[in-house]
Formats: C-alpha cells, sequence, structure tokens
C-alpha cells in the first residue's frame, strides 16, 4: 500500500542538537505534516521539545544511521534533515558516510546545514 504522508528522518550530531531543536520548533507547523523518525538521542529531543511524535531509531554512534540508510534503501524514508558537526570527528564516521552515500543512491534530499533545511522544508515540491 503506498504511503499517503512523506518520512522525514532527522539526525543531528551532538553539537549540532540545540541546533535542530530550535530548528523543528520553528517549522513544527510544517513537520507535523510528515511521519519523523530519527536516530535515538536526536528523535527523543525533539519528540520531547515539540511534542511530535518522533520515532526513534537507535543512537547514532551504535547503528542508528545505518538503520536510517537501511530504510533509505526500502524506500521508507523521503528526507533527510542531517546537522552533522563538521568540527568534531566522529567514532562512527564511516556510518556518516554510508548514510551520505545512500541518500545519493537513492536521489533522497538530504539537507546537511540549517540553511539547507530551510530551503528543503519550505520547497514547492513537499506539497
Ligand atoms: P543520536 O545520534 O541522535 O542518537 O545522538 C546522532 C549521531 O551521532 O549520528
Amino acid at each position: 500500500m503506498e504511503k499517503t504522508r512523506k518520512t522525514i528522518a532527522l539526525i543531528a550530531h551532538d553539537h549540532k542538537k540545540e541546533e535542530i531543536v530550535v530548528w523543528a520548533l520553528k517549522n513544527k507547523n510544517i513537520l507535523e505534516k510528515f511521519d519523523l523518525c530519527g536516530t535515538g538521542h536526536t528523535a527523543s529531543l525533539i519528540s520531547r521539545a515539540t511534542g511530535l511524535k518522533v520515532k526513534a531509531y537507535l543512537s547514532g554512534p551504535l547503528g542508528g544511521d545505518q538503520q536510517i540508510g537501511a530504510h533509505i534503501a526500502e524506500g521508507q524514508i523521503d528526507i533527510v534533515i542531517f546537522f552533522w558537526d563538521p568540527l568534531e570527528s566522529q567514532p562512527h564516521d564511516p556510518d556518516v558516510k554510508a548514510l551520505l552515500r545512500i541518500a545519493v543512491v537513492y536521489d533522497i534530499p538530504i539537507a546537511t546545514n540549517k540553511a539547507t533545511a530551510d530551503y528543503v522544508i519550505n520547497s514547492s515540491l513537499l506539497k
């Protein structure tokens, strides 16, 4: 059965979590029209701050990025908002790269900073 709502995955590295929560609060009225999911901590922070339901996968370093990548490959995720941290190396850097790669393979919009996320979330293509 074809899904009626698109699914957005939300991910932020530790130093970017506050930024994604503020962004999600600002865009709550748009985000509530989508099914939401995210890596463990990011999902719970956004859910707590906005009151929106955000399905939580594992934490990023424990496989959450890979879970989201797998769901992209299965056609279950339509958009990724991924505030990654360019100033700190991540223990799960290979997983981060793999997620960026699989999003490109499947031609999924993947916003990796707030400016791009603003463009994506306000795109007329979302309607
Ligand atoms: P987290 O994972 O939301 O569980 O912190 C994000 C990440 O580091 O990829």
